[in-house]
């Protein structure tokens, strides 16, 4: 009688998923928006939150973080989520800036909340650039090392037996795809399903698409275009142009073309053109057809009169000048330039 129930309760699920009067919904919020390593204002480092459901959960039955640089868990904890309540973490890459509070957060779901599924951590498989391996599967074996080594991890265990006793990476089940040049699944849950392509910025490098019955999001990281450097069509990546076809929001890391080598900031060439600028982002977007762009990953942030050691040349950005340069770009939808927690929701409200 109750799998006749269960089985009944399934095909009803299967034809009618949201109950009478909810109606299915997206939110991406943006968990940190500081670009590269430095640290200013207290912005958290990159990381984008996106969480599908409907009016009857606040679009909360699925919640997937991607990248988790520094502070991710104070923002998520402003959220009222602790990273036990995320069943999925994709990394773009290998950078510090994009994993910096990963091992906090898998920290703190080991300590406490070792009891619910393992995390799934969804990232690149091994990239081999000359001379040595870029490895999203040694990050999460070596996620917490030093608190192995320094002994925590065995005296936390003493203070809770059921923890797992290799630590933080004991709750985490890595899933790695080859990242290649057209989209492939690489997760899925329910009615959410993620796409992952390949691009450019170190090796390894991905974005990713999450689709869903409210909408799809594209997270682009810090993908820049496969050409080095002008002479080039544009700054963005023609991979992250081709899975953002048709998506509602675009997130990316963004650079203003004030830092431009033109432009006196003495930032390394090589650094400047790896980023996408907010300008061709703009007409990257219009293009595909989204209707907002969530800039984040901001180059220099909104504020500051230098990115790390290299100078704003002409003085501190404002959020007018990144929302200036996106539309100059062509961009005709709705401009979103990053703070940390701010959110885009679809349907509207
Ligand atoms: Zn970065």
């Amino acid at each position: 009688m109750r799998i006749l129930v269960s089985t009944l309760l399934l095909s009803c699920l299967a034809v009618a998923p949201w109950p009478a009067g909810a109606a299915p919904c997206l939110v991406v919020t943006l968990t940190g928006t500081q670009g590269g390593p430095s640290s200013f204002n207290g912005l958290a480092g990159a990381g984008t939150l996106v969480r599908f459901g409907d009016d009857a959960d606040d679009c909360s039955t699925v919640r997937l973080q991607f990248d988790a640089g520094r502070g991710t868990t104070m923002r998520l904890g402003q959220l009222g989520i602790t990273p036990g309540r995320l069943d999925a973490v994709f990394l773009t890459h290998m950078h510090s800036d994009h994993v910096d509070g990963f091992a906090d957060l898998l920290q703190m779901r080991w300590h406490f909340e070792y009891r619910r599924p393992k995390l799934d951590v969804v990232c690149s498989a091994d990239a081999m650039v000359p001379g040595f391996a870029i490895s999203c599967r040694q990050l999460v074996a070596h996620v917490a090392d030093a608190y192995v080594k320094s002994g925590e991890i065995a005296q936390r265990v003493t203070e809770d037996r059921d923890r797992p006793p290799g630590g933080p990476a004991d709750v985490v089940r890595v899933v790695t795809f080859e990242p290649r040049d057209e989209a492939e699944q690489v997760w899925s849950l329910g009615d959410v399903k993620v796409m992952a392509i390949r691009s450019t910025h170190i090796g390894g490098h991905a974005s990713y698409r999450v689709d869903t019955p409210a909408g799809s999001v594209v997270i682009g990281g810090d993908a820049g275009n496969d050409a080095a450097a002008p002479p080039r069509r544009s700054s963005t990546s023609e991979q992250v142009e081709k899975l953002a076809q048709g998506a509602a929001i675009i997130v990316h890391s963004a650079i203003h073309p004030a830092m431009g080598p033109d432009k006196g900031s003495k930032m390394p060439r090589a650094i400047y053109f790896r980023q996408s600028t907010a300008s061709d982002l703009g007409a990257m977007a219009e293009r595909a057809g989204a209707k907002h762009l969530m800039l984040t990953h901001l180059i220099p942030p909104l504020g500051a009169v230098r990115q790390g050691p290299w100078d704003v040349p002409g003085g501190p950005l404002a959020e007018a000048d990144y929302r200036k340069a996106a539309e100059e770009g062509g961009f005709a939808g709705n401009v979103v330039v990053g703070t940390d927690l701010v959110s885009v929701r679809l349907p509207a409200r």
